[in-house]
């Protein structure tokens, strides 16, 4: 669902984005990820806790693409997206995948051409020490809490 005004949904090819048409403040809300919870993740889902995974699939909040240096964050205690600094106008609302998924159901490359990007997107599981000290910042809590569960268990 989204919480601005001052959103519009852009693309072409089949392939579609959520834009901002304004100038944004930092830490603004955007989108409130809305949808049934379910036990596994699919192409259109968004994890929100160990085997938990809201699925938005037909919903604007499905059209937020991956960008491994994104404009935006996830606010994990209400489930939404906020803008992780100050957005210009017409720029496209991103955030990181891996800040909240363990493990896609849809691995993909990367395209992003940032300088930090993180090449194949697979999972937050995949991800080395410092590339999750990279994202520690945004990294959902449940993933944080998995990491350290596994640990303990010593499975790696
Ligand atoms: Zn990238």
């Amino acid at each position: 669902m989204l919480l601005s005004v001052n959103l519009v949904i852009e693309g072409s090819d089949g392939s579609f984005g959520l834009w901002t048409r304004a100038i944004i403040p930092r830490g603004t809300p955007l989108v409130r990820f809305e949808g049934v919870t379910e036990a596994t993740p699919h192409r259109h889902s968004l994890q929100i806790g160990i085997d938990r995974h809201i699925n938005v699939e037909g919903q604007p909040d499905a059209l937020i693409n991956h960008a491994c240096e994104p404009s935006c964050r996830i606010d994990f205690d209400t489930v939404t997206l906020v803008a992780a600094r100050d957005l210009m106008a017409h720029e496209e609302l991103t955030f990181n995948y891996l800040t909240c998924e363990w493990e896609f159901a849809n691995p993909f490359r990367c395209m992003c051409a940032s300088s930090g990007c993180f090449g194949f997107i697979r999972g937050y599981r995949y991800l080395t020490d410092s590339e999750r000290a990279r994202i520690a910042d945004t990294t959902a809590p449940f993933l944080k809490q998995l990491t350290a569960q596994i640990r303990e268990e010593g499975i790696r």
